[in-house]
């Protein structure tokens, strides 16, 4: 005997129509009135874009690379977020900062080409997690709907932060005490 997975299934039978389904007028009725029920219920759907709906604390959205309040790239090119990234989406090459360079980079060793494709990224937020630097976070930007697939692989021009003060990515909202407790991590601690 076949085994039925679900109880959605039905047996498909050709038996005659009755009357009452070969005028379908009955079923139209049935119809217009689940239809009519739906319209005077309160609306789900938005206007989007000219409406946006309140994000979560926690969406996860484009990604920054952070500098310090020196205006010094953190990252430091240790690859513990790509790593992490179970969808394999960021890809970087590290070199040693030069005599010189040290307004630039934090430490010796910087990334040279730190790239994020965002068609792989699931806005996880294990790099974020992962990063020992604080140089990676997700914030509450959208990533653009594009026509190409090329664009969508983000370098450093798109990631890292301006080095202007006043052009800074502000991640504070989503460092709230709701998304540091539900991180959970020794790490932020302090903040708490
Ligand atoms: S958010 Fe997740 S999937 Fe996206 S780059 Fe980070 S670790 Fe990878
Ligand atoms: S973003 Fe953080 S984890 Fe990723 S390479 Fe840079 S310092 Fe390492």
């Amino acid at each position: 005997m076949m085994q039925k997975l679900t109880n959605r299934s039905f047996i498909a039978s050709d038996k005659k129509m009755t009357f009452r389904e070969r005028i379908y007028l009955p079923a139209v009725l049935s119809g217009m009135a689940i239809t009519l029920r739906h319209f005077f219920k309160k609306k789900v759907t938005i206007s989007y874009p000219e409406q946006i709906r309140e994000f979560s604390k926690v969406y996860r959205g484009q990604h920054v690379l952070k500098r310090d309040e020196q205006g010094r790239e953190r990252c430091t090119a240790c690859g513990l977020c790509a790593v992490a990234c179970p969808a394999e989406a960021i890809t970087m090459v590290a070199a040693e900062r030069k005599p010189g360079e040290e307004h630039l980079y934090r430490e010796e060793k910087y990334a040279k080409v730190y790239e994020i494709n965002m068609l792989r990224c699931i806005f996880c937020g294990d790099c974020e997690e992962a990063c020992p630097k604080e140089a990676i976070f997700l914030t509450d930007r959208i990533v653009e709907a594009k026509y190409k697939r090329m664009p969508f692989v983000y370098g450093k021009d798109l990631l890292v932060e301006p080095a202007d003060p006043h052009k800074r990515v502000d991640i504070s909202a989503r460092q709230t005490s709701e998304v540091l407790k539900f991180k959970n991590d020794d790490r932020y601690a302090h903040n708490r």
